[in-house]
Order: C-alpha cells, then structure tokens, then sequence
C-alpha cells in the first residue's frame, strides 16, 4: 500500500479470485469455468471484430441485449449488459446498497468487498446448519439484498416461491438474484421481474456458456432499475463490453442449444462424481451448480487441496472456519473427474482411511 492511498481504501480487503497457474498443466476445477469450449460461430465472429479494433465498441450494445431479451421473454429495456456479472454486481451496490446490505454469511466472497468498497453497512445472515438458506431471515429487512441462487460455493438452490416471498417482504429495497450457476438444474426467478419492480436478475456467459474468458455478464429487471444501471455504467465506463465479446456474446446466443445441451452434459457428470465422491465416504451437498462441495469426515479440507495440487488436480478451499474442512470442485468433463476420484483415493487410502 502506498502512502498516497486515501483513508476510506486503506482497511479495504480486496477479493481473493481462484488460482490461474500458469507453472504446470493443471486438470483445473477450481473457478468453475465450462470444460467445453465457446460455442460454434464465436471463433469466427470474435475474428471478424479484432480486424475492427479501432473503433469503439456499441456503449448500449443494442444487438446483444435484443437477442437477450428474445431468449429471456423481455424487452430490450428490460436487459443490462456489461463486463462480467462482477461489474454488474459492483453497480448494483453502488446503486442500491445504502446505507446497509444483507447477504448470507456463506455465499458469494465478492459481496463483502463490494460493501466495503461504497461504505455500506454489511450484514451476513448466518445459513441454517445444513448450509441452506432460511427464507424467513430475510423478510422485512431494512436495506438492500443480495443472494446467490443457487448459492456459491454450496451449489445448493432456493425455489422461485421462497424468492417471492423475500421480494413481497421486501417491496422498498431491491433485492438482486445471482443467477451464475441457474442453468445447471436450478429455477431462474427471470419470470418475476414481470411483477416485482424490486427484483434484479443478474447471470453471466462466464459458466452456462463457456465464455469466462471474454468477460460478459447481464442483468434482466424492471426497466427502471435498468436504467440506474445505466447510469453508473456511462458514469464510469460506457464502453465496458468490448467489440469481440459483444460478437461473442451475440454469436453464443445464435448457437444457444448447443450451450443449454453442454449444461445438461455437466448435470449429468455432476451426479455421478456425487456418487462416486460419496462411496469414498465424503458427505455432498446438494448441488444445483456446475461445482460440488464437499467435505471428507476423516481428511482435512487443507491437506485434501495442497495433495490434489502436488497431483496436478486444482480445486478450491476456503479458509472460513465455518467450511474450511470442504472443497469446491468445478466439474469437469468425465474425464477429468475420473482422474479426481481417482486421485483423492489415492490421497484417502495413503493417509490409511
Ligand atoms: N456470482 C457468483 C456467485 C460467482 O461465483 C461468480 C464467479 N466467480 C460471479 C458472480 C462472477 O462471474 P463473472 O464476473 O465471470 O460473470
């Protein structure tokens, strides 16, 4: 930290994102990325635009958000885009998080920073023993909401009726769905935003449809809170989503079957690392996500993690008290999961379990 740094920065605790090694060929399953690659047509069409480079990029992406409110069932002032859901979500507590917000004490890492960062008054609402979400602690709050469904790093999801119930509880303070990992088998609360002008959907192409790398998130809600949105957006950066994600992002949606069929191929990988990680005799939360967690009664959350590194296997470990004994593992492709079990039964039977 230098001297120059102003007051208000200086206890700022930035967020830790997941490892991105470049030292050795890692089977990586540690920051929830696709293991499948862009969808057909996004090559060519980001190829195209970086022949195109000089100029800017279109600052109300008109395009992208026309073929995101026909996938979605809503209209263009209905849908926000911009360079990840992490810029989305810094926007929203910008726009709406004073002067207190409420998130679960188990959830996405982003949503203290991004509390601390604008001076809003946090408040972690602690989940139930199980690690599910109690809807009851959330009604009647007195600030903004924000709540990652299905939550993260649990995988495990609320239904849209008990989101409505928080939305109805709370008419005068936005409440913001984090809907990253939706497409993996959990509900998508998109459909409200129709009845609840307090509602904002936030999801990105980073998981569902292979596109981490580009960095392109998007919001659906009513279309006032959109255009709040907006504002911050042209307050700081207009141009946010550049010309080849936008080509990407527009091309992804033209081939969005085939996205929506790799999701089903991840659920479908994902049950059945489950049940293979359980006759190892680890207990599994239920997952709506494309990453599971879980815990080992006999191994050490810690020692887990550094021995599937020293194998060439990453995933991730947290090291809040609470979930310090779990390990996030991204699902991969079958493959790649073989070689998970296969590693950790190697590491389980070495430490005589
Ligand atoms: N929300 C949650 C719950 C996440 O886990 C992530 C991924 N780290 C994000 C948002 C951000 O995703 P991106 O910025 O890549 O869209």
């Amino acid at each position: 930290m230098s001297r120059y740094l102003i007051d208000k920065y200086q206890a700022l605790e930035a967020y830790t994102p997941g490892e991105q090694p470049r030292d050795m060929q890692y089977i990586k399953l540690n920051t929830n990325e696709s293991p499948y690659p862009p969808a057909p047509g996004v090559v060519e069409a980001v190829r195209e635009q970086a022949g195109r480079l000089e100029l800017y990029s279109d600052p109300v992406c008109t395009e992208l958000r026309d073929a995101l409110a026909a996938r979605y069932g809503v209209r263009r002032e209905n849908v926000f885009v911009s360079n990840g859901s992490d810029d989305i979500l810094n926007f929203a507590f910008m726009a709406f998080g004073g002067p207190r917000a409420f998130f679960p004490d188990i959830s996405y890492g982003f949503y203290p920073v991004y509390a601390e960062l604008h001076g809003i008054e946090a408040h972690s609402i602690p989940l139930r023993q199980d690690f599910s979400i109690d809807p009851s602690d959330f009604m009647a709050l007195d600030g903004f909401i924000a709540i990652a469904n299905p939550n993260a790093p649990t995988g495990m999801a609320l239904g849209v009726a008990q989101i409505e119930d928080i939305l109805s509880a709370n008419p005068d303070h936005v409440v913001l769905i984090d809907e990253a990992y939706v497409d993996f088998g959990a509900e998508s609360c998109v459909p409200l935003t129709a009845k609840y002008d307090n509602l904002l959907v936030v999801q990105t192409f980073s998981k569902s449809r292979s596109m981490a790398g580009a960095r392109l998130g998007f919001a659906i809600a009513h279309e006032a809170l959109i255009a709040d949105l907006e504002k911050i957006k042209f307050s700081t950066n207009p141009y946010s989503v550049n010309r080849m994600t936008l080509a990407a992002g527009i091309a992804t949606l033209k081939a969005d079957e085939v996205c929506m069929e790799n999701c089903r191929k991840v659920v479908e990988t994902r049950e059945a690392t489950v049940a293979r990680l359980r006759q190892l005799g680890f207990e599994v939360l239920p997952s709506k996500a494309n990453f599971v967690f879980a815990r080992h009664p006999h191994a050490d959350g810690g020692f887990l993690y550094r021995q599937l590194k020293a194998r060439g296997v990453l995933v991730r470990h947290f090291e809040n008290p609470r979930i310090k004994d779990f390990l996030r593992i991204t699902i991969g492709t079958p493959r790649q999961m073989e070689a998970l079990i296969e590693k950790l039964g190697e590491i389980l039977s070495g430490t005589g379990v």
